[in-house]
């Protein structure tokens, strides 16, 4: 039996009347305690650059922000995003193997902290661009390195990548950097994966991170102001998923980052993270609009579905997992646990939020939540598909509910179309019956 949910005391009734659904809800008071926990417990020498892939909401950042978190951006947007949320220059990186030129020279004539360098054919680009500008520009370089370390959701090194420099490269052309008169290098980067749960793999890696970025120095005499240890952090979204250990963590990482500093006390060690810091102060919320049965199995039929969260439909997973869904109003007087399946809109079957999930009986008007939804939602889903475009988006920051991204409407999808010419309505062309 559960009682109806609540976003900082505030029923999320009276949000789906105000903002209608379906619509993501995010809470403030959850990113800064994500922002907060990863503070206390790691070395006070790590910096936290927030990964606006995950979510680039500007409130979202902002909130961030304003917790300490410093920014990654991989496109001009989220570089503006950034800037506009007020993160100082020096607080800004900028990566992603398809930098445009004009990505690059905003990045130049806006003095980032530093682009990270993913090709050779890249640093020349940058290099270019700093001469006519008349600037030196600051450099990480991003290594696929050559070892890989099990235990993460995507692994990043030790195989073929569009991402970065091998590391065996750069140790062969020692004499790289010459080349490039315009740019400073000044570290290293290495993203090592994404979902990493294991505390254990988050420490091995960023140990052969350290040692990484020492031998590269070296060999090819840089000298190492900074080292970014990517990151990579999971959440536990599926039955049977433990949570990152913080304090295992910090027992592990802690000692290493002392060690290094003890040796270049310098040195600004860089952590990056999106889903940590994200995943969990979101939700996704949808309202039912049919419920039906088929062949013996339960369907509830939502006003959103896949086309705002793609990662609950679990594309690449064989066995379709379900994130954490509830029915956010009351169930008084419903009685017990049924299975439910919850899908979106779109015309097709992989439109399904959740696969037999066990949810009290349900009705039309219902409303329901998908949990841990605050990283790669509705930007990393194909809000396009049957045009019903983007979500809104809505952050209760101090007990109070702020719209920080309205709904599009049928406007915003179609005022950017345009009917060749000849294709008027009450054209020339005749319909032939
Ligand atoms: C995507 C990405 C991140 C963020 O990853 P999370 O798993 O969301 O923390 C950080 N760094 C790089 C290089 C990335 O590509």
């Amino acid at each position: 039996m559960s009682t109806e949910h609540h976003v900082q005391g505030i029923p999320i009734s009276r949000l789906a009347e105000e903002f209608g659904t379906p619509m993501y809800v995010y809470d403030a008071d959850v990113l800064c305690g994500r922002y907060g926990g990863l503070r206390e417990a790691l070395h006070p020498s790590l910096e936290f650059f927030y990964s606006l892939k995950a979510n680039p909401n500007i409130s979202v950042y902002s909130v961030l922000r304003r917790a300490g978190a410093r920014a990654e951006v991989s496109s001009l947007t989220e570089l503006r995003t950034a800037q506009r949320a007020g993160a100082a220059a020096e607080d800004i990186i900028f990566l992603g193997p398809g930098k445009s030129r004009e990505e690059l020279e905003a990045c130049v004539e806006d003095a980032v902290y530093a682009v990270v360098c993913e090709s050779i054919q890249e640093m020349r680009e940058l290099d270019e661009i700093a001469e006519r500008l008349d600037r030196d520009v600051d450099v990480l370089l991003r290594v696929n390195p050559s070892f890989t370390v099990k235990g993460s959701g995507l692994t990043m090194g030790g195989k073929p990548r569009q991402f970065g420099i091998d590391e065996e490269r750069l140790l062969s052309e020692a004499g790289l950097l010459k080349g490039f008169p315009r740019l400073r290098c000044i570290g290293v980067h290495v993203y090592m994966g994404t979902r990493i749960l294991s505390s254990e793999t988050i420490v091995r890696n960023t140990e052969r991170i350290l040692d990484l970025a020492e031998r590269l120095s070296v060999a090819m005499d840089f000298p190492l102001k900074t080292v970014d240890v990517g990151g990579g952090l999971g959440v536990g979204y599926f039955q049977g998923e433990d949570e990152i250990d913080l304090v295992a963590l910090a027992d592990g990482l802690n000692p290493l980052i002392e060690g290094f500093l003890s040796r270049r006390p310098d040195t600004r060690m860089i952590m990056e993270s999106g889903r940590y810091l994200a995943a969990p102060a979101g939700m996704y919320v949808v309202g039912v609009r049919y419920v039906k049965t088929s062949m013996g199995e339960r369907f509830a039929v939502a006003d959103g579905g896949t086309n705002h969260h793609m990662a609950a439909v679990g594309i690449g997973s064989f066995v379709k997992r379900n994130f954490p869904m509830r029915l956010l109003d009351a169930d008084t007087g419903r009685g017990g646990p049924e299975e439910w399946n919850v899908t979106g809109p779109l015309c097709t079957p992989n439109d399904t939020l959740g696969k037999r999930v066990s949810l009290p009986p349900l009705r039309q008007g219902d409303l329901i939540g998908v949990e841990r939804s605050g990283a790669y939602g509705p930007t990393a889903s194909p809000v396009h598909f049957l045009s019903h475009g983007h979500p809104a988006e809505v952050l209760v920051l101090d007990g109070r509910p702020h719209l920080v991204r309205e709904r599009d409407r049928v406007e915003d999808m179609l005022g950017r179309q345009f009917l060749a010419p000849g294709l008027e309505r009450g054209g020339a062309r005749e319909d032939h019956r």
